[in-house]
């Protein structure tokens, strides 16, 4: 997050990647869906690269400019959208979420944050959101480090504890890659981490595709999955299932 300063007061800027405003897929109803700059991890199957160097901010607001755009969309998020902040990682930017996040809530706002849970562990900005969707990468460490390029899990499950202790509601999500974490070991793995929890709404597999690829080359960045496939959506499906027998009692697999 950049700083800038007047002479009465320090001015926030967000560094934003680009914003859709009638989102379906993140979270409920309609949303506007703010996708922050800015990522510590290396995913192998990240379809978002540029996303990744804060230096390559397409759009800057501060707190006030954005809320005030986001409020133009209020009409159309009925009783369940709202805004969801994604990114990259929303936590690499978390005061400045969290000054948009206090606006919002004066207008009612339903807040959702989408993050891996690698960032800032920003404790007011969390308990003031509605909904926290995890991306788990993995569960297991060894793969969890394959696939983030990450030295250790510990900043995932200090974020997990944390909006535990918050009792936070959790959607879940993990990507699915042919070859990578595409096994039932996986996703009895999975189920395991997620029967640990608890408020968690739903846990949903997504399966991995490979329209991110021209993105690297145009980046002239080698792409770590060169020649895997999309996942098939009926061993999606195949997996979904057998993950929702996994789950004890209230969570659905989508
Ligand atoms: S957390 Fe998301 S944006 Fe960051 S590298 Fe992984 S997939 Fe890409």
């Amino acid at each position: 997050m950049k700083k800038c300063s007047n002479t009465h007061q320090i001015v926030c800027v967000g560094n934003i990647s680009s914003i859709e405003t009638m989102g379906m897929h993140d979270g409920p109803g309609v949303r506007v869906v703010i996708f922050m700059q800015g990522c510590a991890l290396r995913c192998l199957y990240c379809h978002n690269p540029e996303t990744w160097n804060m230096q390559e901010t397409k759009q800057q607001y501060t707190p006030q400019e954005l809320v005030q755009k986001i409020l133009r969309y209020q009409p159309y998020f009925q009783h369940n959208g709202g805004v969801t902040f994604s990114g990259g990682e929303p936590l690499m930017q978390a005061e400045f979420i969290y000054e948009c996040v206090k606006r919002l809530k004066k207008h009612n706002v339903h807040v959702a944050l989408d993050t891996a849970g690698v960032g800032t562990l920003h404790e007011p900005l969390l308990a003031l959101c509605d909904l926290i969707i995890l991306d788990v990468k993995a569960s297991e460490e060894t793969l969890y480090k394959t696939i983030t390029g990450q030295k250790s899990m510990q900043p995932f499950l200090q974020f997990v504890s944390k909006v535990q202790e918050l009792n936070k509601p959790l959607w879940i999500r993990q990507v699915i890659v042919p070859k990578v974490n595409n096994s039932k070991h996986n996703i009895e793995h999975l189920a395991q981490f997620v029967n640990t929890l608890h408020n968690v709404q739903k846990v949903e597999l997504l399966g991995y595709h490979t329209l991110g690829v021209d993105k690297y080359k145009q980046q002239n960045m080698a792409y770590p999955l060169q020649g895997t496939p999309s996942l098939e959506e009926k061993e999606k499906q195949e997996l979904q299932l057998y993950l929702q027998a996994l789950l004890k009692n209230k969570k659905s697999a989508y």
